[in-house]
């Protein structure tokens, strides 16, 4: 069937896409509606899941009858682990999932080697670093709160895998309170409930993912509390994450908000600037063994720290697509590849700074007139600060070069971009003018 699946999908998404993101795949079966396609990398199966699976879906759906799901694996992950476990002998190789049927499968990438750290996460992430070391003071439960895309589920999987390299004989249950539900809602219909707490209280730690999803579902609730107050009461580790404070989870019965805040409660903060282009550089590296040849200019990650603000996944999620898109094209990434490949995420992140601000803050800075920005004038204390704006405008705006020159006086857009290449250039030699142009970007977004 994979090979009559594969003439649809070259059909529906031309020959090129075709050649570059389904090609690789391999159909390995398909079990109960869901069909599970094998991927070469881990990029390729982000890359496809996001952008292909409605289609994959939709032409298996037709060849093969129900299909509901699709399951995406990558073959390059267990080597990948493999290798990493070689590379550092000393340390025990994370044991599979204690009980592999319970337990959600664990991310890789997930580890506290890849979790950067900020002012705005490091309370939460060296509370997660002591609970899952161990030692002489514990904190239980410990409760970690914050928005989407923060890290919350990262850190919970860092936990995990440290916890069981750390104590291989200690049972870690990790799973999600959906998870949680789904298998109570379960063993109610099977008659299985004995085998369901009984197999829960026998766990050492356990970690419960999103917990303000069972807010409001009262057998779960009560369920969940039950097994909550057993385990505590054995000394058991519980780690709880929520996307907010305990007291503020609505529909939640007062007695178990108040047992899940008798520990520590921690919470991640929206990240700033520096954590998200800390975040940004460690995922370039990463991109970089990828692909090797990537030319990246200077400048492009701090623009993207700066315009992204809404999470972490959304981050990567751009970072990832303008490498895939250079990569495909062969081109350096530049500024203004960002600025077209980002362009629907960009203006929903849209900070909406005019460039008329733009232009009377930096006059404002190097104290020269408003009129000498759109003005004729050639003499270097103007021109640079001129061509600063225009920098400026280029970054924090969504115009284009033609409108940005529209609003310079009438200037041509090659004089446009000849001034924002001049201060790409500048910047990268000259770290007072870099600073400059910081200060002058925080105080137009404040
Ligand atoms: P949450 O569970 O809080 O919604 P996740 O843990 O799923 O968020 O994080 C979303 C994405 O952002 C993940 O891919 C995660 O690896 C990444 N991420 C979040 N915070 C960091 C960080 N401090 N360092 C590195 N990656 C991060
Ligand atoms: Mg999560």
């Amino acid at each position: 069937i994979w090979g009559q699946a594969r003439e649809e999908l070259q059909k529906i998404v031309g020959a090129d896409s075709f050649a570059t993101w389904i090609e690789p795949l391999r159909l390995s079966g398909v079990n109960e509606g869901t069909a599970v396609i094998l991927c070469p990398t881990r990029f390729l199966s982000d890359w496809v899941s996001r952008h292909y699976s409605d289609d994959i879906l939709k032409v298996l759906d037709r060849i093969e009858g129900p299909v509901h799901r699709i399951s995406f694996e990558t073959r390059s992950q267990t080597s990948r682990q493999v290798a990493a476990a070689n590379s550092e002998p000393k340390r025990p190789a994370p044991r599979a999932a204690a009980d592999d049927e319970l337990t959600a499968p664990l991310d890789q990438r997930f580890t506290f080697d890849n979790f950067v750290v900020g002012k705005p996460n490091e309370l939460a992430h060296a509370a997660a670093r002591r609970v899952a070391e161990g030692g002489p003071v514990t904190f239980n439960p410990l409760f970690l709160y914050g928005g989407v895309g923060l890290g919350k589920t990262h850190l919970m999987h860092a936990m995990a895998r440290e916890i069981q390299a750390r104590q291989p004989e200690a049972k870690v249950l990790y799973l999600s309170a959906e998870q949680f539900m789904y298998r109570f809602v379960q063993a109610l219909r099977d008659r299985t409930v004995m085998d369901f707490k009984e197999l829960f209280r026998t766990v050492s730690v356990l970690m419960v993912d999103d917990v303000q999803f069972i807010a409001g579902k009262d057998s779960t609730q009560e369920e969940f509390f039950h097994t909550f107050n057993t385990l505590v009461d054995q000394g058991k580790q519980i780690i709880i994450s929520a996307d907010r404070a305990p007291g503020e989870i609505k529909d939640m019965e007062e007695r178990i908000k108040s047992r899940l805040q008798c520990g520590l409660v921690v919470d991640l903060h929206p990240t700033d600037y520096e954590l998200r282009l800390g975040i940004l550089q460690s995922k370039t590296d990463t991109f970089r063994t990828q692909y090797p040849g990537l030319q990246l200019a200077p400048g492009v990650l701090e623009f993207l720290a700066h315009r992204i603000t809404s999470n972490v996944r959304v981050l990567e999620g751009a970072l990832q697509r303008l490498f895939a898109f250079a990569s495909l094209m062969g081109r350096e990434i530049t500024l203004d590849m960002t600025q077209e490949c980002l362009a629907d995420i960009l203006r929903a992140n849209d900070r909406k700074v005019s460039i008329e601000e733009i232009q009377r803050k930096v006059a404002e800075h190097y104290n020269i007139r408003l009129s000498d920005m759109i003005g004729p004038k050639r003499v270097r204390t103007v021109a640079r600060p001129r061509q600063i704006a225009m920098y400026l405008a280029k970054q924090m705006t969504s115009r284009s070069l033609p409108e940005i020159g529209r609003r310079f006086g009438g200037r041509d857009h090659t004089t446009i971009m000849h001034g924002v290449r001049k201060i790409e250039e500048l910047r990268s030699a000259d770290r007072s003018l870099a600073e400059d142009i910081d200060l002058l970007r925080r105080l137009l977004e404040a």
